[in-house]
């Protein structure tokens, strides 16, 4: 038999390449803009004919093109924008992959004028399905137009598959409003079948929601503004009680990039839960500045999937920069906390000193003292403590203004002398800050009302970052077992923890595979109940099967979270009042203390004014 490889010819390759870029008219208007953004001009008119069917047009007055690039550009792979592999590590212009335009004249027939400032005269090529049809000297003023015919017309199958004009152009007027809101140095104007539908100058960006969203949100916004070495998050949310039940404005924007991104999506949601009337979607343009070598825009052909390093640290920036800016309009209670100061996590370079935090073994750990479990005796606690010594401000902040002798410094035990001279039991001035309900909340009065904490999932946060801290700085504590646990999995539970055991053992296990489903676990992580091993394993692998779907979380956070969750304080536990107060200092020290890390509420304060309401 003869050989039957050959290679495609670029028309149909370019086809191909097409049906990935280009999926609808909206699609071609995204890479026409964006290129002309990225030309730098200032003024970009957009005039579409039958929601793109007929002509999409646009015009710039960019850099332009010469006479050569102007033939080149719609060559695959033909881009000015980077030139080595490594550019692609600090991306800042929208395009780079050099194929929008090879796409779009395979599937279109397309005119293209484009002269530079600088050449007396410009260019005219007319392309179709990939053929240069002529080239020619033409003149024209400085900038670039593409117009773009008959959208699909050698696909017939795509172009019977458009949906109706009004959807195709919504789809149009969805990516003008990303790109426009994006580039407020940019003025924009759009016109469908010769109707006006845009016309949005170069303004602040405030003034260009309110040009692309209409007067009345104007209201509607309340600023957010927060600068962390790692990330600056601006822009503006919408107020809660202007939510509407249909669809909300929801945008991100990296870099000037618009970008899809569920996970983040989920930390402003959380900022804003409770306080979301129900059924109600909420609003929000967020816009990102971060180093470009911080993010992967080349996940995804149209590019608006973006991957981020750190992404965990940058969701909690994004919802405590929220819940900042929604406190200070007093639509949430506002807890006082130092928000700016304990989001504020430095970024490494390349010549950052790194010290990597010392965790002492403290030979007198007894794992079975219940106290001691949830004590300020590990010694793992205290490389905790170290690292969050800052957060301590956290809880400070709560008790301004509750009576002296009450509060005094509850965190370090008094002196019975001290207590006795004013007349008090260490009991009874604990009594008064801390009382559990139901062996499950844990109340204690705070400056502005009455603070309700989730014991469990209290629990849950801290073992979190403590594992969490322990993973990454690569410092476990390990509890050896007296007598070695051999545990036996159903199958896919024992591929699972195969897969991930350098994670689990990171976090302190020392478990190892024993033939077949069958593993011996000879270590636990100090604070972990080995009496219940068993559970505690299956319970984690349930767990961490949860965020399994969740590709963007790293395989240590979904760890540490799953074992978090699997060994903290069981529901009903009673707890002694120092086991309240160890936990409720430990809750204070961690970076998140409101939520846990699936974004379940910890913390609730019953305000004064509520309280009083009632009486
Ligand atoms: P990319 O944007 O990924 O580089 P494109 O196929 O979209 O790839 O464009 C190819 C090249 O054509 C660009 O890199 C740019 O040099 C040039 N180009 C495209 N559109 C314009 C424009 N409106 N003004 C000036 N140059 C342009
Ligand atoms: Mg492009």
């Amino acid at each position: 038999m003869s050989d039957i490889i050959k290679l495609l010819p670029d028309s149909v390759a370019n086809q191909i390449a097409a049906g990935e870029v280009i999926q609808r008219p909206a699609s071609v208007v995204k890479e026409l803009v964006e290129n002309a953004v990225d030309a730098g001009s200032t003024f970009i008119k957009i005039i579409i004919k039958d929601a793109g069917r007929t002509l999409i047009q646009i015009i710039d007055n960019g850099c332009g093109m010469s006479e050569t690039d102007a033939r080149l550009c719609f060559e695959r792979h033909a881009t000015s924008k980077i030139k080595t592999a490594n550019d692609l590590f600090c991306i800042r212009t929208m395009g780079f992959r050099g194929e929008a335009l090879a796409s779009v004249a395979a599937i279109a027939q397309v005119e293209m004028k484009s002269k530079r400032k600088e050449d007396e005269i410009g260019t005219c090529i007319l392309i179709s399905a990939s053929e240069v049809e002529s080239q020619q000297p033409v003149s024209c003023s400085d900038g670039t137009s593409f117009a773009v015919k008959n959208l699909f017309f050698n696909v017939p199958a795509r172009r019977k598959f458009l949906k109706s004009p009004q959807t195709e152009f919504r789809h149009i007027i969805e990516e003008i409003q990303r790109i426009a809101l994006a580039n407020t140095d940019i003025a924009f104007s759009l016109f469908h079948n010769d109707e006006e539908i845009y016309n949005l100058p170069i303004s602040p960006l405030k003034q260009k929601i309110i040009n692309v969203f209409g007067k009345n949100i104007q209201q509607n916004l309340i600023p957010v503004d927060t600068e962390t070495t790692m990330i600056g998050i601006k822009g503006y949310i919408g107020k809660p009680e202007f939510a509407r039940k249909t669809s909300g404005e929801q945008f991100f924007f990296v870099n000037k990039r618009y970008m899809r991104h569920p996970y983040f999506y989920k930390a402003v949601s959380i900022a804003y839960e409770k306080i979301l009337p129900p059924n109600t979607m909420l609003s929000f343009f967020l816009y990102f500045s971060i180093d470009p070598s911080k993010i992967d825009v080349n996940i995804h052909p149209t590019k608006t999937e973006i991957k981020f390093c750190d992404e965990y640290l940058i969701w909690q920036i994004i919802q405590a920069s929220v819940k900042e800016a929604l406190g200070k309009f007093n639509i949430v209670p506002s807890i006082d906390f130092d928000i700016e100061k304990f989001v504020d996590i430095p970024m490494l370079t390349d010549d950052t000193e790194i010290k990597v935090p010392e965790v002492k073994i403290n030979p007198e750990f007894n794992p079975f003292d219940n106290v001691k479990r949830l004590s300020s005796n590990s010694n793992i606690h205290d490389f905790f403590e170290k690292h969050n010594n800052d957060n301590k401000k956290n809880w400070e902040a709560l008790y301004e203004g509750i009576e002296k002798n009450e509060r005094d410094d509850f965190s370090s035990s008094k002196s019975e002398e001290d207590l006795f001279a004013k007349g008090l039991s260490n009991e009874s001035v604990e009594k008064n800050l801390f009382f559990q309900f139901k062996n499950k909340y844990i109340l204690t009065p705070v400056k502005n009302g009455l603070m309700m904490i989730h014991q469990k999932r209290a629990h849950e946060r801290i073992l979190f970052e403590r594992y969490l801290i322990m993973a990454s700085a690569n410092k476990k504590e390990v509890q050896k077992m007296l007598f070695p646990v051999t545990i036996e999995l159903n199958a896919a539970d024992a591929e699972l923890l195969k897969e991930i055991m350098p994670d689990i053992n990171a976090l302190g296990f020392e478990i190892s595979e024993f033939g077949g489903r069958s593993f011996i676990i000879n270590g636990t992580p100090g604070n972990i109940d080995t009496g219940n091993i068993e559970n505690i394993v299956s319970n984690f692998l349930e767990n961490y099967k949860i965020t399994q779907g969740d590709i963007k979380t790293s395989v240590q956070e979904k760890a540490a979270w799953a074992l978090a969750k699997a060994s903290s304080v069981n529901y009903s536990k009673s707890l002694a009042l120092e086991e309240m107060k160890i936990l409720f200092n430990q809750l204070f020290l961690c970076s998140v203390p409101n939520y846990t890390y699936d974004g379940k509420t910890i913390i609730s304060i019953l305000s004064n004014e509520e309280l009083d309401n009632r009486f």
